[in-house]
C-alpha cells in the first residue's frame, strides 16, 4: 500500500484531488423534481419549483385557504398569522407544513439519490393521510 503523502502526491501530479471546483462539476445542479433546468437551490426547492408549488397550492385548498403566496417567506408569515390565536389551528397548520416539507425534501432525496419517480397524487395522499 502507498504511504499517504505518496497519494496525495501522486493524485495532485494527475491532477485529481477532489477540490471544490471538480466536485461541483461532478454534481446535477438542476432541480431533479421538475427537470426543467432551474438550479436547485432553497427557495427553488420549497417555494417556486412547479412540484412543491403544486402540493403548496393542493394542501392549502384542501384546508379551505384559497390564496397565492409570494414566497417562501410569506408562506412563513402567513402561517405565523394564521396560528396567533389559536392552538388548534396552530397543531394543524404546522403538521401540514411540516409534512409538505418532509414530502419535498424525501421526493427530492428519492429522485436524486434513488432514481425513484413518485407522482405528485401519490405526495399528496401521503400526506393527508
Ligand atoms: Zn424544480
Amino acid at each position: 500500500m502507498m504511504p499517504r503523502y505518496e497519494f496525495i502526491l501522486w493524485m495532485t501530479l494527475q491532477n485529481k484531488l477532489s477540490t471544490v471546483d471538480r466536485v461541483l462539476k461532478q454534481v446535477d445542479a438542476n432541480c431533479v423534481l421538475c427537470n426543467t433546468g432551474h438550479m436547485e437551490n432553497f427557495d427553488h426547492l420549497f417555494y417556486a419549483c412547479p412540484y412543491s408549488s403544486y402540493v403548496w397550492k393542493a394542501m392549502l385548498n384542501w384546508l379551505g385557504y384559497h390564496r397565492q403566496l409570494s414566497s417562501w417567506e410569506s408562506k412563513v408569515k402567513w402561517m405565523i398569522s394564521r396560528v396567533k390565536n389559536s392552538r388548534q389551528r396552530a397543531g394543524i397548520l404546522e403538521f401540514c407544513f411540516a409534512a409538505i416539507i418532509y414530502n419535498i425534501w424525501t421526493e427530492r432525496n428519492n429522485k436524486r439519490f434513488n432514481d425513484k419517480k413518485g407522482s405528485i397524487t401519490q405526495g399528496l395522499k401521503e400526506i393527508a393521510i
